[in-house]
Order: structure tokens, then C-alpha cells, then sequence
């Protein structure tokens, strides 16, 4: 009887680690698997958590995406699917990075036209392309999918473009270098919401936006940008981030957050430079303020380390 009980829990166990070896490589494979939809605004959905925001619009002439990551741009066209069975008309992205501007080869039935800045069109060929057939070559999940390729964006315009689509009208915007030299964001007067891409992170620090390890954020790019965001006083109800959780209905105050974020924390680590300490000894000792102190970590070192290079260069 103890021989069968352990027999049991053995069998028990042995199913247990396959089912968690299983979940995780599913997860290694498919960051996705957690993926959530969340109506923002009347017929525009975000997909969130699990990797970086996608949004769609929906409207009466079919649907708008903005951002694509081909780690998970199949899930959400699932979604997609789900909520209508209308084309994908047209595809943004708000920047050149690979989790916001690879994942148009899973809607390429649909062949949507896919609108970015002039910049962005210009790192496809500079940089966007080289990484993502090294991605491929390195079996990343996603990337080394058979015969997936980089969609290359069809129309580029250099300062705004307005679209007017299914009843609704679509301001995008090139907003210059912040988080990469060729950030965009897209407005919906009709909806009151703004997508923002990398230029606001929710609850998370953000990212360093390297591109062709060469190329990174400008901290004080971001903050101006930011800046004249705010001063615009649009009727936005929710600006939609493109990292971390949405805050409907929450307005300009996120935005002003995100500023105030790269401010405070360029401060912090300037002051540390300033009492003569090393990138060692700020990498260990610095404490992040108070008021940004239940960000998840993660991505702490490296947006650092961006304050600290910027300030050695620029002395700002
Ligand atoms: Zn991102």
C-alpha cells in the first residue's frame, strides 16, 4: 500500500513536471499564451500582458491595426477574428523595434497597407531587416516560423497623415527622436484615445530601444516630446502605452507621469555621478524614487545605464 501511494505521487509528480516542462516551452515558444483583450474604447481592443501592447480598431469598412510582434501578432489576429471577420485594411507601427513592428507577415491575406513615418521606413532597410533574419537564423520563437518574413511598410510620411476610415479619422503623427528616431502616435478624436507606443510605459520602466546596437532612447528626446504632448490638450480620455497595463479614462496624467519619470530618475543618477560615483557603484546602490518603486524591475539596468551614458555625453 505505501509502495503504491508512492508509486502514485511519483506518477503524480512525473505529470506535474511534464505539464510545467510542457507550459514551458509552450511559453518559450509562444509568449502569447497569456495574451488579454481589453476594450479601451468603443470598438478598440488592446492586447495586452505577455509581450508588448498591439491595439485594433474596428470599424464598418474593416479594421486598423497599430503595432505588431510576430511572437504573438497570430494570437491576436485570433482575437481579431473573434470580435469581426472584417479585413485588416491598414497596419501601423509607432516604431522600428521588433515587438511593435514585426508581426504584419500574420496578416499578409489580408495585405493590409502598412503606414509609418519616413524614418521608420528607412530603418527597415538600415537596420529592422538585418535583425530580424539574424533573429530568424537564431531560431528565435516566432521569427523562425516557416517562411515568415518582415512585412515592409508601403506608405511613409514625414510630419502627419490623417486617414479617414469607417467613419472615424485617424491622425498619426511623427513626433521625432525619443524613444527611436522615428516615433509615431495615432489619434481617434471620435474615441478619445491616443496610441502612444514606447513613449509611455505603464507600472514599467522602459525600454533602451537599441536598434542596430548603435542606435538608442534619447532621454531628453522623450521629455520633450512628452512635453508637447501635454501642451496639445487634446480631448484624450485614455492614452493607450505600449508597455505595461492601460489606465482607461485616466488622461494626461499618465503622460505627465512618464515625464516626470524620466526627470526625477535622470536626477537621481545624475546626483550620483555628480558625488563622483562609478556606472559599478550606481548600477548597485541607486534606489529608484519612491513614486516609481512598485515598477517591475526588469528593465531597470538598462534604462540606467542609458541615463548614465546620456549624462557622461550630453551632460543631460
Ligand atoms: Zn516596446
Amino acid at each position: 500500500m505505501r509502495i503504491d501511494l508512492a508509486r502514485q505521487s511519483l506518477l503524480v509528480l512525473t505529470v506535474l513536471l511534464c505539464a510545467d516542462v510542457l507550459a514551458g516551452s509552450l511559453r518559450a515558444q509562444a509568449p502569447q499564451a497569456e495574451r488579454q483583450m481589453v476594450e479601451v474604447a468603443k470598438d478598440v481592443y488592446l492586447m495586452t500582458q505577455a509581450g508588448s501592447n498591439s491595439i485594433f480598431v474596428v470599424t464598418e469598412d474593416g479594421v486598423l491595426v497599430f503595432d505588431s510582434d510576430i511572437r504573438n501578432a497570430d494570437v491576436d489576429r485570433a482575437a481579431i477574428r473573434r470580435v469581426t471577420d472584417g479585413r485588416i485594411v491598414y497596419l501601423f507601427s509607432s516604431h522600428a523595434s521588433g515587438d511593435h513592428s514585426t508581426g504584419g507577415w500574420h496578416f499578409r491575406e489580408d495585405n493590409p497597407v502598412y503606414i509609418t513615418p519616413r524614418d521608420q521606413v528607412r530603418a527597415y532597410f538600415m537596420t529592422e531587416l538585418k535583425e530580424f533574419e539574424e533573429r530568424k537564423a537564431e531560431g528565435r520563437p516566432g521569427y523562425s516560423l516557416p517562411g515568415s518574413s518582415l512585412m515592409q511598410p508601403t506608405v511613409g510620411f514625414d510630419d502627419s497623415l490623417t486617414l479617414y476610415f469607417g467613419g472615424l479619422t485617424f491622425q498619426a503623427r511623427a513626433e521625432g527622436y525619443g524613444h527611436t528616431s522615428g516615433d509615431m502616435t495615432l489619434y481617434i478624436p471620435q474615441r478619445g484615445v491616443m496610441f502612444m507606443g514606447d513613449l509611455l510605459n505603464n507600472e514599467v520602466h522602459p525600454g533602451q530601444a537599441d536598434a542596430g546596437g548603435v542606435f538608442k532612447a534619447q532621454i531628453q528626446g522623450q521629455i520633450e516630446i512628452l512635453n508637447r504632448i501635454i501642451e496639445r490638450s487634446l480631448a484624450v480620455d485614455t492614452y493607450v502605452p505600449g508597455h505595461g497595463p492601460v489606465h482607461i479614462g485616466r488622461g494626461v496624467v499618465d503622460v505627465s507621469d512618464q515625464r516626470d519619470y524620466f526627470v526625477l530618475m535622470r536626477e537621481e543618477v545624475a546626483n550620483m555621478v555628480l558625488a563622483g560615483k562609478s556606472w559599478e557603484q550606481i548600477l548597485k546602490e541607486f534606489r529608484v524614487p519612491e513614486r516609481f518603486s512598485r515598477y517591475l524591475p526588469g528593465r531597470l539596468p538598462n534604462i540606467l545605464r542609458l541615463f548614465y551614458n546620456q549624462l557622461i555625453e550630453n551632460g543631460y
